[in-house]
């Protein structure tokens, strides 16, 4: 090419730049009462972290980040945008450990939830221990990590039931999704977990919301990506902690003997509840891990209750393995996992994950035309794959969370690393996987959803896309809240 050619290009590259920029105006902050506007930074160091994700694949710039001192402070800067003539969108971060921008907001103001730490309620858990409402809770705000809720509730013998598997995850961050890990076929979501929260909402109203009070919000919150209004409290069930854990996994060679035997532990109800498993998870190819919690009155009888749990199971035999740990290192069980990533510098590679509900109905034609024909022939699988299942009585369907209309249904897990080139081709597989579905009329939902259209995310929602909507228009009508989600920001 000329140097003409060159210049001119150059210049249309700069000119495009601009005309982007001058395009989406940046908040005009500085109207913002003095006190807040302390707090809004847009140094390198706060545009980097606001700008980035657990993910690792996408990245998109705020113009400043709020370290919020206070509920107050939040609740300002949301009436401040929403007041505004031309209102800006505002995200909440928790540990921006989604995998897709959704906790960030182009050209926006990312709050920055971890720094409300410590400043609410002294350690921001409080646990009530009194059991004049027939249960014992905690009040956590929406910016701790799910570790720290389990400490302080630890102290007083009690423990949240629901968890995930990774616990470095704040309590508005998964409250937003769902939450879920091998306990949710016999406790719940965690967001099935939750008796009151108070929420700011996309017009800058502080509510309390619960079943009782302010319903229409509570439930449109639960599992509502950040759309309708930032959690500040929660009010968390609590149950009295199991002790010890009886942890065994074991192997298959069959797939359908693998979701046979699923199923089969997952339904045990009712009566027998009390002597069933509390967590199960499966990990193609092809291992189960199973957990029994016990303490000093079930010490006894635990084991004789897993080997009446495994009698007439399909399982390899003699390929079972067996570990009794505490109940803390059993939930905590990613940590170490995490740390030795850490130090070989492989926890911040690109995640280009996929999650997905399937129907029990359909894990079968999953397993052939997902599993047979893409995974294992292409062999580009890096990283962990979870299939396991669930029972939908355990969900409420007034809440915005989306699962498949079936009794039974699984998660299957795509958790894949990648290097920094690379990642595109797991995100093509990825895109193959649901492609493949939709062919084989495979009925999939995402969790962590991520979808590019508005139609897209109707479909996701189906039956509860027009409350979705009209809760939205209700709570946050100048979308404002978690643009990074691509619901109502999508531009
Ligand atoms: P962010 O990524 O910071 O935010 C997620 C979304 O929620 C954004 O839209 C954000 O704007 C919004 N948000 C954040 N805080 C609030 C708030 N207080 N109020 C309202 N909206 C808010 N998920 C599971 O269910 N089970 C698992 O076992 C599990 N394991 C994981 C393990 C790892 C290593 C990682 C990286 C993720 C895992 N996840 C799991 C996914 C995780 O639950 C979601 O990514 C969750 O959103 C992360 O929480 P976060 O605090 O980092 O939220």
């Amino acid at each position: 090419t000329s140097p003409i050619a060159t210049y001119f290009m150059l210049l249309l590259v700069f000119l495009s730049r601009l005309v982007s920029t001058l395009g989406k105006p940046k908040p005009r902050t500085q109207l913002l009462p003095p006190k807040l506007q302390n707090r809004l930074l847009a140094d390198p160091d706060s545009i980097e972290l606001a700008s980035s994700d657990y993910g690792n694949m996408f990245r998109e710039i705020p113009a400043s980040v709020l370290y919020p001192s206070s509920i107050n402070d939040i609740e300002s800067l949301i009436k401040f945008s929403h007041n505004n003539s031309a209102p800006f969108t505002i995200a909440a971060r928790g540990q921006g450990h989604s995998v897709r921008g959704q906790a960030m907001a182009r050209n926006g103001v990312v709050v920055n939830m971890p720094s409300l730490k410590n400043q609410r309620n002294g350690f921001g858990i409080t646990v009530s221990t009194n059991l004049s409402m027939g249960f014992f809770y905690a009040d956590v705000g929406g910016e701790q990590l799910w570790i720290d809720v389990l400490h302080a509730t630890l102290e007083h013998g009690l423990a949240p039931v629901s968890w995930t598997d990774y616990l470095y995850l704040t309590v508005g961050g998964t409250l937003s999704n769902a939450g879920i890990s091998g306990q949710t076929f016999r406790y719940g979501p965690q967001i099935s977990k939750v008796y009151e929260m108070d929420v700011i909402t996309g017009i800058g109203d502080f509510v309390t919301c619960s079943p009782e009070k302010n319903k229409k919000l509570f439930y449109a919150v639960l599992g509502g990506l950040g759309q309708f209004g930032i959690i500040v409290r929660a009010r968390i069930a609590l149950e009295p902690a199991p002790k010890r854990v009886k942890w065994v996994r074991m192997l298959y060679n069959d797939f359908d003997a693998f979701t046979r035997d699923q199923e089969r532990l997952i339904s045990i109800n009712g009566r027998k509840q009390k002597n069933s498993l509390d967590y199960l998870e499966g990990l193609l190819l092809m291992n189960q891990e199973v957990a029994k919690f016990y303490d000093d009155q079930t010490l006894n009888s635990v084991d004789k209750d897993l080997q009446d749990l495994f009698e007439g199971l399909s399982f390899i035999p003699g390929f079972t393995f067996d570990k009794d740990v505490s109940y803390v290192d059993f939930l905590n069980r990613v940590r170490s996992g995490e740390l030795k990533l850490q130090s070989q510098g492989l926890w911040d590679v690109p995640h280009p994950w996929l999650n997905l509900f399937v129907p029990k109905s359909q894990i079968s034609d999953f397993n052939s035309v997902v599993f047979k024909e893409i995974v294992l022939k292409r062999n580009i699988t890096s990283g962990l794959v979870l299939v396991y299942p669930m029972n939908r009585n355990k969900w409420d369907d007034r809440m915005s969370a989306v699962i498949p209309d079936e009794d039974v249904f699984y998660t299957v897990g795509f958790l894949h690393s990648s290097g920094f080139n690379d990642w595109q081709a797991l995100d093509v597989q990825n895109k193959d996987i649901l492609q493949l579905c939709y062919n084989a009329g495979i009925e999939v939902k995402q969790y962590l959803p991520n979808y590019k259209t508005m139609e897209e995310w109707k479909n996701h929602f189906g039956m509860k896309w027009r409350t979705f909507q009209e809760r939205k228009a209700q709570f946050d009508p100048k979308m404002i809240l978690s643009p990074g989600q691509r619901i109502f920001n999508n531009n």
